[in-house]
């Protein structure tokens, strides 16, 4: 398993666009494993790449429901509205209150570059619109209503 350095808010490389991927490489398979393990071990629900430094339109996302690899994703339809604690592995210990639609559908390559289309509510949703933001250089921060606060853990 090798875990990749996840890139801090205020690290240029996560204001920038990202590249579509063209073609599936051992470089691009190898980079899949990394973000996997580097998400799982920093407890995440998603890691997209320029959070690992990587210009590319890639992220991985599992909110519990196992691992989903997404490749250029497109974000094809989006309704509904939720709003809750939204918090990014690139700003380590906060969180803030992020209104996004309650129910998406994203198209993207999945590892093996065959298109699919993926429905997420809740939870998903959320991360299906947060990570493809990254991928667009935009962090969650830029859409916080309030303050951006500590999270605090419940002590049972
Ligand atoms: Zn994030």
């Amino acid at each position: 398993m090798a875990l990749r350095q996840i890139r801090i808010q205020g690290d240029a490389v996560l204001e920038k666009k990202c590249r579509e991927i063209t073609e599936m490489t051992p470089r691009i398979q190898e980079l899949i494993e990394d973000m996997l393990d580097t998400m799982y071990d920093a407890c995440g629900v998603g890691l997209a790449g320029p959070q690992v430094g990587v210009l590319k339109r890639i992220c991985v996302i599992d909110v519990g429901e196992g691992p989903l690899v997404l490749i250029n994703p497109v974000i094809v339809s989006a309704d509904g509205e939720q709003t809750g604690d939204e918090g990014c592995l690139s700003l380590p210990g906060k969180a803030g209150q992020v209104t996004r639609p309650n129910h998406v559908i994203v198209r993207a390559l999945d590892e093996n570059m065959q298109e699919r289309e993926l429905e997420g509510e809740g939870l998903l949703a959320r991360a299906f619109c947060h990570e493809i933001d990254h991928l667009d250089g935009h962090m969650y921060t830029e859409k916080v209503e309030g303050q951006i606060h500590d999270v605090t853990y419940d002590e049972d």
